[in-house]
């Protein structure tokens, strides 16, 4: 039995060692690629479970490198970049990869993300762990593998994927404060670049969808400057 298969595309040879030396370890099979065209050549005659990517490549900016791959791909992509700005991880986001790591890397932090989003998109590891994922509050369940919202009173709710996402992401932090950053990155796959004004308005629907009065919110809960929470007894 193998593991499943990473691409890492980095151009910094000592940076492309740490990362597949610290991955292999893992029990993860590599290829790697020091630029986009080896990339190209690679994923012509590979079957590839993941891609981490550089952004800064000798031959083509990483970026057009995600949006070429989301027209033929779904492959969950890390980015692993010196870009460190909110813009460049918003951008990166936004046209369709699935995380996010800034330089100087952290091999650890990297392998926690690599297996978390394996496991969500449901990579070779994941069959076992992935059967049921309930979220329960206030009598809400909210079923993640079924992508589904039912009442207290059994309705089923229907949600567009951000709201769902973004619920999610509150769901999974009962009575915790996430800020609209936090909040964006968990959308932000879907669009380019939505402002912070969208999860207000995604926010206040989730509200009316949830029958929670917008003046005097009991379950998703405002706290002025930091952001939303989601409050569970
Ligand atoms: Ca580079």
């Amino acid at each position: 039995m193998t593991g499943p298969h990473l691409l890492i595309v980095e151009d910094e040879e000592f940076i492309r060692q740490l990362v597949a030396a610290y991955l292999e370890k893992e029990g993860y099979r590599l290829s790697v690629a020091g630029s986009a065209r080896a990339m190209h050549d690679i994923l012509d005659r590979e079957q590839i479970d993941l891609i981490v990517l550089d952004l800064g490549l000798p031959d083509e900016d990483g970026l057009t490198l995600i949006r070429q791959l989301r027209t033929r791909s779904a492959v969950p992509i890390v980015v692993l970049t010196a870009r460190q700005t909110r813009d460049d991880r918003i951008t990166a986001l936004g046209i369709g990869a699935d995380d996010y790591v800034t330089k100087p890397v952290d091999p650890q932090e990297l392998t926690l993300r690599i297996a978390n989003l394996l496991r969500r998109s449901g990579g070779k590891q994941s069959e076992d762990t992935q059967k049921h994922d309930v979220l329960v509050f206030g009598g809400w369940s909210l079923d993640i593998s079924a992508n589904a919202l039912r009442a207290p009173d059994g309705a089923d709710i229907v949600l567009t994927r951000a709201e769902f996402d973004i619920l999610t992401a509150l769901a999974r932090a009962p009575n915790r404060v996430l800020s609209r950053d936090f909040l964006l990155d968990a959308i932000s796959r879907d669009g380019d670049s939505p402002g912070d004004r969208v999860i207000d308005v995604m926010i206040s629907r989730l509200r009316k969808k949830l029958g929670d009065d917008p003046r005097r919110p009991i379950l998703i809960q405002t706290v002025t400057g930091r952001g939303y929470r989601l409050s569970v007894s």
